[in-house]
């Protein structure tokens, strides 16, 4: 399994700056990204659950990047995607692909639009209701 760089690490100090912040989760001191002026630290983002307390892991499928999400206790099953919104410690976040690799947790406050954003902080899926309208369907070469 390659390895990915976390949040915190030295990929992620060439911002630097003199300004602090703190996780949101646990509250401990934290490198300013300006990118992500919300983000979890690593330690919470290892603690990324669905809604049955069901602990997540988050891995590139590919070593050019990407992302795909599964359960800890189900190795053999990752599914690629965009992004996923889930719980870290109660709250509802959503975990992305960094830009300097690894991935990156936020809060999640406002609906994202996108594709194959997987949602696991709640019950029901997001999946669109695909009601497809039955109805009779023209029947080809009936018409002159
Ligand atoms: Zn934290």
């Amino acid at each position: 399994m390659a390895k990915v760089p976390e949040v915190g690490t030295s990929a992620w100090r060439r911002e630097g700056g003199d300004d602090d912040h703190f996780c949101p989760g646990c509250g401990t001191r934290q490198q300013l990204v300006a990118r992500y002026p919300w983000y979890f630290c690593a330690d919470c983002l290892k603690l990324a659950e669905d809604h049955q307390g069901r602990r997540l892991v988050f891995q590139s499928p590919a070593p050019l990047g990407g992302m795909s999400w599964r359960y800890a206790d189900a190795p053999e099953r990752a599914v690629e995607c965009a992004a996923v919104v889930c719980l870290i410690r109660n709250r509802e976040v959503i975990v992305r692909e960094a830009r300097f690799g690894g991935f990156v947790a936020e809060p999640y406050n406002a609906p994202l639009r996108g594709h194959n954003i997987v949602r696991l902080s709640r019950a029901e899926q997001s999946r669109e209701n695909r009601t497809t309208t039955a109805g009779p369907k023209p029947v080809p070469g009936t018409r002159r």
